[in-house]
């Protein structure tokens, strides 16, 4: 068998990996506890329902155009105008099979062989491989204070002759963290001036915590939709919890947008008329169900923070946003991959080693789930590595005894 040298190269996404291992052990009976999964438990929005439901009832599900169907990319202008105060037409908008996708074509618009983009560390395990996929340079940059906020002069530095595009995910998958208007505004104008592509990933910049506002892109460039260097992938997976339904889009200049339609064409064609008609329906219906949603995703933001406030020697960096939270262990271990195994061995909880978001010695924890999983995954995790915590205890009704990694 003859594999690409490329496709060889690319690894599996660790949080499906893990998320399939989690799902394995469920169905023999293990009562694992999924901290590592990015989707909230809620239900579907009704508006989503009824809108897919009604497109199944006619019974005529065709191809639709390659960049969307005319009434999503409708819902999906007023939604920018109306979150970004920005407005832009049909030809600036293109609905792909989730955001993925949607930053894949982006990526593969862009990128030359050896072009080099930026990734802010920590970073979507994603980016880095998609940017190779593309032949492209993935450089990485971390912010050289220790903290996961982004410096400008970190990135200035790491900007070269070949620098394409700069990607850009606040509130951030896996630390939490929002960047701040400063650094939103220096980068925007940088890349203005220094004709560098800034994509922004905004998949989860509604969900935001304690009255922050995330600040808009858009809101520091004078220039309009077609000369903008800025490109905004959104979706409806993490603002509606709607993961299954896999739809994303970009919106860009028409240039942009035509030539990713033809990458698309090529590919995917346009996703199916069923889930678009579900995100048109999420889109138009009423937008409370985000509010809840935000609602409860900050209460369990409290919940994990309060629980891990009584955990020896680790570290949390309070989210500001997302559903994830960066925990450090480097007091009890360098070893993120290590200590994520012995885990999930010993204590039956699911988490992702830091070392797949670029920083090892932490383990990325997903507060998506239930109050109840939050708080019992930490005791156990508490239970497998603090050595204060008692030799034994049982899950389920089986006795686990405490051994160190
Ligand atoms: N960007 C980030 C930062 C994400 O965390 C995710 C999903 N985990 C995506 C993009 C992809 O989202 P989608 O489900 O729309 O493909």
């Amino acid at each position: 068998m003859s594999i690409s040298q490329l496709a060889r190269s690319i690894p599996d996404s660790a949080t499906l990996r893990l998320n399939e291992e989690a799902r394995i052990l469920r169905e023999r009976g293990e009562p694992v506890i999924h901290l590592g999964i990015g989707e909230p438990k809620n239900k579907t929005p009704i508006g989503a329902v009824l809108s897919s439901a009604a497109m199944l009832n006619l019974g005529d599900i065709k191809y639709t155009p390659t960049d969307g169907i005319p009434s999503l990319k409708k819902a999906i202008i007023r939604y920018t105008e109306e979150t970004y105060d920005r407005l832009v037409g049909p030809e600036n908008v293109i609905v792909s099979v989730g955001a993925k996708q949607s930053l894949f074509n982006v990526l593969f618009t862009l990128v030359n062989p050896q072009d080099e983009v930026i990734i802010l560390s920590p970073y979507w395990l994603s980016y880095p491989q998609m940017v190779r996929m593309v032949n492209g340079i993935p450089v990485i940059v971390a912010s050289e204070d220790g903290t996961f906020h982004p410096r400008m002069q970190d990135v200035e530095r790491a900007v070269g002759g070949y620098t394409k595009a700069i990607i850009i995910n606040s509130p951030n998958n896996p630390s939490g963290l929002v960047y701040s208007e400063a650094f939103i505004a220096e980068i925007v104008d940088f890349c203005e001036k220094r004709d560098i592509y800034l994509v922004m990933d905004d998949i989860y910049h509604k969900l935001v915590f304690d009255g922050r506002i995330v600040p808009v892109a858009y809101s520091y460039t004078g220039k309009d939709i077609e000369n903008t260097k800025v490109i905004v992938v959104n979706g409806v997976s993490k603002l509606y919890g709607m993961t299954g339904f896999r739809i994303g889009w970009a919106v860009a200049g028409r240039k942009l947008v035509e030539v990713m339609t033809n990458v698309q064409s090529q590919t995917t064609s346009g996703p199916s008329i069923v889930t678009q008609a579900a995100a048109e329906g999420a889109l138009l219906g009423l937008q409370s169900v985000v509010e809840s949603l935000r609602l409860t995703i900050q209460n369990n933001r409290d919940v994990i923070m309060q629980e891990m406030a009584g955990f020896n020697g680790v570290h949390v960096c309070r989210p500001q946003g997302t559903f994830y939270c960066m925990v450090d262990f480097r007091a009890y271990t360098a070893n993120s991959v290590d200590l994520s195994n012995f885990i999930l061995k010993k204590a039956l909880v699911v988490t992702i080693p830091g070392v797949e978001f670029g920083a090892e010695g932490y383990l990325r924890l997903s507060f998506a789930g239930s109050v109840k999983d939050i708080t019992e995954g930490v005791a156990r995790m508490k239970w497998a590595v603090d050595p204060a915590s008692p030799n034994d205890i049982y899950i389920g009704d089986r006795r686990m005894v405490r051994d160190w990694l």
